[in-house]
């Protein structure tokens, strides 16, 4: 009998994962880091896994010490040309070594049901628009949230507004945003469709 690949899915991802994308960089303000600390842990409590970059620097770096010292899984997908750059975290549940950026997004998207943003570069903006413009094109359909600290993606939300205003959005463009990590967490939780996993 074929065995049918949600199934297959099913046993291999036993807990709903969260993917966070930030900065490689610590940023100016102390804040950041606080704010990444808390959402590692946050998402540990809540009985979720972390997807994230990789790598051992900035908030990325932050972010995977809390949720392993909380005793969660993390999962690093990272481009072997980044290993030394970003320095390859190996004290995560499991680091994946894959070829190019492309790849490591939809790695990173694959193991993961939702998306939170937390303040970073272009990179970060990158990989949000990427799974943002998946999204519009209806193939996937996770929520997507920004950790809007100290207002950090206001701009970015005027800008949606404008774009929205000016008739240039289609499709599911809608961005959670919540200044704070609890009421984050919570709608992007609300928000996850773990039914077919
Ligand atoms: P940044 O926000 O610029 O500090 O970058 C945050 C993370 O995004 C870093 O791990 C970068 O390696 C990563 N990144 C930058 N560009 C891309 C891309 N095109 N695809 C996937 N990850 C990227």
């Amino acid at each position: 009998m074929r065995m049918r690949r949600r199934s297959v899915v099913r046993y291999f991802r036993p807990m709903p994962r969260i993917a966070v994308f930030c900065g490689a960089s610590l940023g100016r303000d102390p804040i950041y880091a606080e704010v990444a600390e808390r959402m590692g842990r946050a998402i540990v409590e809540r009985g979720y896994g972390v997807v994230y970059g990789g790598g051992h620097v900035g908030l990325m770096g932050i972010v995977a010490d809390a949720a392993m010292k909380a005793g969660g899984e993390v999962i690093g997908v990272i481009p072997r040309f980044m290993e030394k750059a970003e320095e390859a975290h190996r004290g995560v549940t499991e680091l994946i070594l894959v070829d190019n950026m492309h790849e490591r997004k939809l790695r990173m998207h694959q193991l993961s049901d939702a998306v939170i943003a937390l303040p970073g570069g272009f990179g970060t903006l990158d990989e949000l628009f990427e799974l943002l413009t998946w999204r519009q094109l209806k193939l996937h359909a996770q929520p997507l949230g920004l950790l809007n600290v100290k207002g950090f993606f206001d701009p970015l939300l005027a800008q949606q507004e404008r774009m929205e205003q000016e008739g240039f959005l289609h499709g599911d463009t809608r961005l959670i945003a919540e200044a704070s990590v609890g009421p984050l967490l919570a709608r992007i939780v609300a928000g996850m469709d773990i039914t077919d996993r």
